[in-house]
């Protein structure tokens, strides 16, 4: 069933674990998201990344299609809209949450523009979710200076200002493969979660490491966005099968079933697992 997304993030802050929101760009993501979600019966984000899919206006019909008919709870993200346009045109073509980024710009500015987009989205019947602090790209970490780790009192007064649904924080995650070993700010997120009252989101779960996960779920992160390791297992899984001969004709089967193993995998470490209601 199609659900809110903080419908669906109020049971897990209640009960603490997170929803995973998983990379879904076309049909085949979108069934393998929905498929792992229905095997391990949890509530599952489907998460379009900005120009994720070249014909938004159909994938957007297809994946409300196929979240009315899934057994289990499903919302659906249009991620890191970095434009005007951009969060619009997710608005359009019926995401019932987009992504705000505005991390890397001033505080006022950010704060200017994820106002008057939560403003249109929520005329809308659509929800907005935003980035204080941010998340850096490609390996980068805490110590780097393209990231920003969150300030809970900014956190919270940027909440109150624009109104977000949920927001996402920096507490030392990457998006993309990390360098070294991510070291993340449990003490940082402790605090935000104790000021914060929306939903926080983690962005970067891939690579962050199962019992680092699990903690921050613990900790008051309501849903993790997984990109990277569900792309990796895909790839993985075809590389393993060699594809021999008239194998190939089980390409896509073989990248779902690498896609969904993982997906699953996530679910049982966020605590997801078994919380579809
Ligand atoms: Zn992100």
């Amino acid at each position: 069933m199609l659900v809110r997304i903080t419908e669906m993030l109020k049971y897990a802050k209640k009960e603490g674990y997170a929803v995973p929101a998983l990379a879904a760009v076309d049909e085949l993501t979108s069934r393998a998201a929905i498929e792992a979600a229905e095997r391990m019966k949890s509530p599952v984000i489907l998460l379009c990344m900005e120009n994720g899919n070249k014909d938004l206006c159909y994938f957007g019909k297809m994946i409300n299609d196929f979240a009315i008919r899934a057994q289990i709870p499903v919302a659906l993200v249009y991620d890191h809209t970095t434009s005007f346009e951009s969060a619009i045109k997710g608005i359009r073509a019926g995401f019932n949450c987009i992504m705000v980024d505005r991390s890397q710009i001033p505080y006022k500015e950010n704060v200017a523009q994820v106002k008057e987009l939560v403003r249109i989205a929520h005329a809308a019947n659509v929800e907005v979710e935003s980035e204080l602090g941010h998340v850096g790209m490609e390996g980068s970490d805490a110590q780097d200076s393209e990231c920003a780790l969150t300030v809970p009192d900014e956190a919270l007064k940027f909440v109150e200002e624009t109104d977000v649904d949920c927001l996402a924080v920096a507490i030392g995650t990457s998006h993309g493969v990390y360098k070294g070993k991510p070291k993340l700010r449990f003490d940082l997120l402790e605090k935000i979660a104790q000021k914060v009252t929306v939903p926080l989101v983690l962005h970067g779960g891939s690579g962050t490491g199962d019992e680092n996960l699990a903690k921050t779920c613990r900790k008051g992160i309501c849903k993790v966005n997984i990109v990277n390791d569900l792309y990796r297992s895909a790839y993985n899984a075809l590389i393993s099968d060699g594809m021999e001969g008239n194998r190939i004709y089980n390409l896509f089967p073989v990248l779902s079933k690498g896609y969904i193993e993982t997906a699953m995998h996530f679910m049982k470490v966020l605590g997801s697992a078994g919380k579809a209601i």
